[in-house]
């Protein structure tokens, strides 16, 4: 068995003095795709909120081995997590090209950010075109596109994507997993994944937890997962 990329350990996170998750042990393998299921309200987005130290937390997270609770978000990326919220995240005000260049303001390897352009650009050509368009004018997908592809541009070993199917029709999302799962095999990226969309979400990861009123209530194989009778009836609707 290899050492985990991520783990944490009873890990829990406060809005204020209100605790929402209570305990949470996650370990994501290297190369890797998992997902974080639950309804509405679980605490999917506070635990990527919380990896990314966008909010108080107690207890472990390990990211290579070193402890990155407590960290700033700034630190917590630096070590190559990258973040893309639900709400994408992107400046609307900027031009396709500008967000990108956003994107890898932590490197100072100027050669290899022009490579990860043009590799950015090969997963998603349709970004190429409209470098120079306002983000704020791109249709849904492709600013979903620019928020991955803007993650992407700081050469993240993990990426925390939140809900990327949100608001975008079914065709749009097919292929903008299908790319995922391209990025992911062949940069070897490893993903960690929410969605409210379980069937999408177990179809792409190899992983999952189930999250209710923050805790885990179920966790494995996203193919043990499937086959799980109270998360086919309550999440799968078959
Ligand atoms: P959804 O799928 O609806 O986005 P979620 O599983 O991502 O839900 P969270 O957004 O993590 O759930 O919310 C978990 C709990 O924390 C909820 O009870 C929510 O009301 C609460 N919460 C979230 N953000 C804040 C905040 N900024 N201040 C106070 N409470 C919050």
């Amino acid at each position: 068995m290899t050492a985990a990329l991520m783990q944490t350990q009873n890990l829990r996170a406060f809005y204020g003095n209100t605790r929402v998750l209570h305990g949470i042990d996650f370990v994501l393998q290297p190369g890797g795709i998992t997902t974080i299921l639950g309804a509405n309200g679980a605490g999917k987005t506070t635990a990527l909120r919380a990896i990314s130290g966008m909010v108080r937390t107690e207890g472990a997270i390990r990211f290579e081995g070193a402890r990155i609770d407590g960290r700033k978000t700034e630190d917590v990326a630096r070590r190559g997590i990258a973040h893309v919220p639900n709400g994408r995240g992107t400046i609307m005000q900027l031009t396709v090209h500008e967000n990108l260049k956003l994107g890898a303001y932590t490197r100072s390897d100027k050669r290899g950010v022009a490579q990860d352009f043009e590799l950015v650009f090969g997963y998603f050509p349709r970004l190429k075109e409209r470098q120079g368009q306002q983000a704020g004018t791109l249709s849904g997908g492709e600013q979903q596109m620019l928020a991955i592809s803007r993650a992407l541009m700081m050469r993240p070993k993990l990426l925390l994507l939140d809900e990327p199917s949100f608001g975008l029709a079914p065709l749009v999302v097919q292929e903008i997993f299908s790319i995922m799962r391209s990025i992911n095999k062949q940069q070897g990226v490893s993903m960690l994944l929410v969605e409210q969309n379980a069937s999408l979400a177990l179809d792409l990861a190899d992983h999952a937890y189930l999250l209710e009123t923050g805790n885990v209530v179920v966790s494995g194989t996203s193919r043990d997962i499937q086959q799980n009778p109270s998360v086919r009836r309550s999440y799968l609707g078959y």
